[in-house]
């Protein structure tokens, strides 16, 4: 009977402990999405857990223990527990710190997969360094191997972490020589001197020496005036062929002691037409820049009696010759189709308005002169800007103060390109004096051909 007993009593006590199990003990949930795993030297943080006691949140009653050292792979025990009177909860998460990371291998000659190597370049396959984060350096350890033009790099940490890269030799030359032309591609030589090439520099991403190889084609007439172009040929190991082009301009030379009469901003009738009257009765030939402005008739005179007409842009707006190359050109060739259509002339003389060393450009473009001076050549146009400055746009009103201006500058031993106005009455009255002048002190008059060597100023914008 005693032993029923004992054994009744056992059974009701281990019931008691199961229902207050069930009723009394608290619950601990982990979450376990990260699957406990750490990288090797990564930030440890406590993954998440949640404790409930009858349907309460107590998490914040739960003790943890244990260290995660990260900087030491291996498995790490955390404990987390709660007590609840008779009852304590308990449950172990096992962190594992592993190396996850994989090994790197670099290149000397850059990341590249594929390598453009000129034909006979020898590629060095030994050019790679390996750091593992664990393994520190592994440069021994990779696999190398070579298919055809594919080399290919393996290599593996202790911890299994491993790295494959693959380069594809691409063995050709598709690129050109560089052929650099010394001083310019338009250059000036005096008629009657000896022209002598400025040279050029080849360069090549894979062949050396290609100085040597250029051919030249092409002629300079040194006893003939005139544009002509000298063609350089290169062409490298693969084939590659460059040209460039350089155009030698053989000019004359503007002569000192000579005066250069040249009129900007014409026609207009009232004076222009004086002027010519002038010029005819004084048998000389002057230089005219005209514009859109003034009688057909004019230009058509200038043309016919002898004296050049060349080329100051058709609208002589500023805002809108100097906005920009294309609108510079498209007024030009206003003008220039102008004369071309009165009189059959192809003028290749120009002026700027305001000269190539105006700085007013500024206001509308900044650079445009330099880059106008070098497209005009560029189109086989020539600029004149002038030596002496008869002020008659520069505060001189009065025809007698002009003549003064101009003869105070005049001189044997210089180039003398005097700027005039031809829309001016007191430019129109000072001209048969200064004509007076200049031939008693004697100086010749002529007019500038697209022959003589451009007069140029400084160029400021
Ligand atoms: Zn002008």
């Amino acid at each position: 009977m005693k032993a029923r007993y004992i054994i009744l009593t056992i059974v009701i006590l281990f019931v008691v402990y199961m229902v207050g199990y069930f009723f009394f003990m608290p619950s601990i949930y982990l979450d376990d999405s990260n699957n406990n795993v750490i990288n090797y030297k990564g930030e440890y943080k406590n993954p998440k857990y949640f404790a409930f006691y009858h349907g309460k949140d107590v998490s914040s009653r739960v003790k943890i223990n244990g260290h995660v050292n990260t900087n030491k792979l291996g498995v790490y025990k955390v404990e987390y527990s709660i007590k609840k009177g008779f009852f304590k909860k308990k449950v172990v998460r096992r962190i594992k710190v592993r190396d996850l990371t994989k090994p790197v291998i670099t290149f000397s000659d850059g990341e590249g997969g594929k390598l453009q190597l000129c034909p006979n370049q020898k590629y060095d396959i030994k050019n790679y360094k390996v750091y593992d984060n664990y393994d520190k350096d592994l440069t021994n350890k990779v696999k190398v191997t070579k298919k055809n033009n594919v080399v290919t790099y393996a290599v593996v940490d202790s911890s299994g972490n491993y790295t494959i890269k693959k380069r594809y030799l691409i063995q050709n030359d598709k690129e050109k020589p560089i052929i650099k032309l010394n001083s310019s591609d338009i250059v000036f030589s005096f008629l009657n001197d000896e022209f002598k090439d400025p040279g050029y520099e080849v360069s090549d991403n894979c062949d050396i020496d290609l100085n040597k190889k250029v051919k030249i084609k092409g002629t300079v007439d040194t006893n003939k005036t005139g544009i002509y172009p000298l063609t350089y040929e290169v062409a490298d190991s693969s084939g590659n062929v460059s040209t460039v082009t350089r155009k030698v301009n053989i000019v004359k030379k503007l002569n000192n002691g000579t005066i250069y009469l040249t009129f900007d901003d014409g026609p207009r009738m009232g004076t222009t037409n004086i002027i010519l009257d002038i010029l005819k009765e004084e048998g000389i030939k002057a230089t005219f820049f005209v514009t859109n402005r003034g009688p057909d008739e004019l230009i058509v005179r200038e043309y016919q009696e002898g004296h050049s007409v060349g080329l100051h842009t058709a609208t002589h707006d500023y805002s809108i010759v100097y906005s920009g190359i294309d609108s510079y050109f498209q007024d030009l060739y206003t003008v220039h189709d102008r004369v071309l259509n009165l009189t059959g002339y192809d003028s290749r003389i120009i002026r700027f308005p305001g000269g190539s060393s105006n700085t007013i450009s500024k206001k509308y473009k900044i650079g445009i002169m330099s880059e106008l001076v070098d497209e005009v050549l560029k189109r086989d146009f020539k600029y004149y800007d002038w030596s002496i400055n008869s002020g008659d746009t520069a505060g001189l009103t009065d025809s007698q103060d002009i003549y003064k201006q101009v003869i105070s500058k005049l001189s044997h031993d210089k180039i003398n390109v005097i700027l005039m106005h031809d829309i001016k009455t007191y430019t129109r009255d000072a001209l048969r004096s200064i004509i007076k002048y200049g031939k008693e002190n004697g100086y010749n008059f002529e007019a500038i051909t697209d022959e003589l060597e451009p007069l140029t100023q400084k160029v400021f914008n």
